[in-house]
């Protein structure tokens, strides 16, 4: 395609310019950004009508990635930002294997499932051996497919009003789950100091229609675990005194990974008759890369058959139940390589490690500033998160902070409390594997710079949460949800 410019000029690119020869876009001197394509703004808007070399397109979408923030310092994020090279190995190995191919690639399958058993041992189901469970494509597909079965169980019980969920504030795929499937969210306000949902709320908000109650354990707005146990013996409870028996699914996206090493006696799990579902993301603190999630029953009877389709035209008998179809494999492989490779003693040395960084921050956060900490990282009170609040009135709010934050690559979510506290802005942290006390000690470095510079300039007209940038990770539904009718 491009003419080879005379041996000449090749041995020195500038010999032909020397000799008043034109530099020929398409002769090019075999640098690749005199390349066609790299001289003019890429491809925007309809569909590109010509082709590119597959090294002019690569350079033109790695550099314009290079606006992105560095996922390292990204604490907005609870998902993985860190594997190993055999992890990345193990990616590459898998990018053509389709995790619904289960007869065509057995082994995949196989591992699948022995990750399945691996969690339902890790969270006590009572038989690991025989329960059913999933990979799925995060926690949000997972919560999904636990409120879907507790939708059927509820309904193949005898319910026939409009089905609701009670909670806490949740996350934002709860919304999604009541509204994309005819639910009624019930999430219970907070009051006074309350930042998680509480057993003696309960009673007020349950009744024969509710499908589940789903404590998060590991709030995405503080980090905080919900009180799993006693949600639960209140439930209990209100069976003992002639209410419904109501079932619990665990919404454990980062929790489920981080308790059961770091806080082993804290009971959140299947030790809990009432729990009959758990999901979690094995792309948070699973340590697994993006894209793969769990949801696991109690036991194979919890999940209803309705649910469960046999695909056979792929050749065997292939039970599923995902939203999904095809999706990639390699996620639940490298799940299955950290299992292996990690261990429990593993997953407890890299988690208390983690856990010691967020204290650290936590401390000096404390001491660097007006802050009031609503979550200082401790391991049996919640995720390796560090939130906190701002006292009293300052002449900046957490979101200018954020935005001064910004400037040296942090990032550090901002946003206001849910609903019924909505005044309240709060601030985030969440420290992940691969984050050392050094990059923490730097950090802090940087808040006290930020508020020192606050003080000195300070703020004329603070920044809105809008202003300071959407990577809040709390997304809420555009439009109000409007209650489900009966049907
Ligand atoms: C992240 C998160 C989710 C959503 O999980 P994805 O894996 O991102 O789909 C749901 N619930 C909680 C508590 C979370 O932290």
């Amino acid at each position: 395609m491009s003419k080879s410019p005379p041996e000449s000029s090749r041995s020195n690119p500038a010999a032909h310019l020397a000799t008043g020869a034109t530099m020929d876009e398409n002769a090019g001197n075999g640098d690749l950004f005199s390349l066609p394509g790299l001289s003019r703004p890429s491809p925007h808007g309809g569909f590109p009508p010509h082709e590119l070399f597959p090294q002019v397109a690569y350079e033109l979408v790695h550099d314009e990635l290079l606006l992105d923030g560095t996922s390292r310092m990204n604490l907005a994020t609870f998902c993985t930002t860190w594997v190993d090279d055999q992890a990345r190995r193990l990616m590459a190995e898998s990018l053509d294997k389709n995790i619904v191919d289960k007869d065509e690639y057995p082994q995949t399958a196989a591992l699948e499932q022995r990750c399945v058993r691996m969690l339902a041992d890790l969270w006590h189901a009572p038989d690991p051996g025989s329960t059913l469970g999933t990979s799925t494509t995060g926690s949000s597909e997972a919560a999904m497919l636990g409120g879907l079965a507790a939708k059927f169980r509820w309904r193949a019980a005898g319910g026939t009003g409009t089905p609701n969920l009670v909670s806490g504030p949740v996350q934002v795929c709860w919304e999604k789950f009541c509204r994309y499937f005819d639910v009624e969210l019930r999430q219970i306000p907070l009051r006074g100091d309350r930042y998680t949902l509480h057993a003696d709320d309960l009673a007020a908000h349950c009744d024969e229609n509710t499908i589940a109650v789903v404590p998060t354990f590991g709030q995405t707005f503080t980090g905080l675990f919900e009180d799993v146990a006693a949600i639960s013996a209140e439930l209990d409870r209100l069976h003992a005194a002639g209410g419904p028996d109501i079932p619990i699914h665990v919404d454990a996206a980062s929790g489920g990974f981080l308790a059961p090493f770091t806080a082993p006696d804290l009971v959140w799990d299947f030790r809990l008759p009432r729990v009959k579902s758990i999901n979690a993301s094995g792309h948070k603190t699973g340590l697994a890369p993006l894209g793969v999630g769990w949801a696991i029953w109690r036991e194979a009877a919890d999940l209803p058959r309705e649910l469960i389709f046999d695909v056979d035209y792929l050749g065997g008998s292939m039970p599923t139940f995902n939203l999904n179809f095809s999706r990639p494999g390699g996620q639940a492989i490298t799940q299955y390589y950290e299992f292996i490779r990690l261990g429990r003693a593993g997953y407890t040395r890299v988690q208390s490690a983690i856990s010691v960084v967020a204290r650290h921050f936590a401390r000096g956060l404390a001491e660097a500033g007006p802050f009031t900490l609503i979550h200082d990282g401790h391991p049996s009170a919640g995720i390796t998160a560090v939130s906190w609040r701002l006292d009293g009135p300052q002449d900046f709010n957490l979101y200018d902070l954020s935005d001064r934050l910004r400037a040296r690559g942090w990032l550090i979510a901002a946003y206001p409390l849910p609903h019924d506290r909505q005044d309240e802005t709060i601030m985030r942290a969440v420290f992940r594997h691969g984050f050392t006390i050094d990059m923490a000690d730097q950090l802090l470095a940087d808040v006290r710079r930020a508020l020192d510079q606050l003080a000195r300039h300070p703020v004329r007209s603070s920044l809105t949460r809008d202003e300071a940038g959407g990577f809040t990770h709390d997304a809420r539904p555009a439009v109000p949800v409007t209650p489900p009718g009966p049907r």
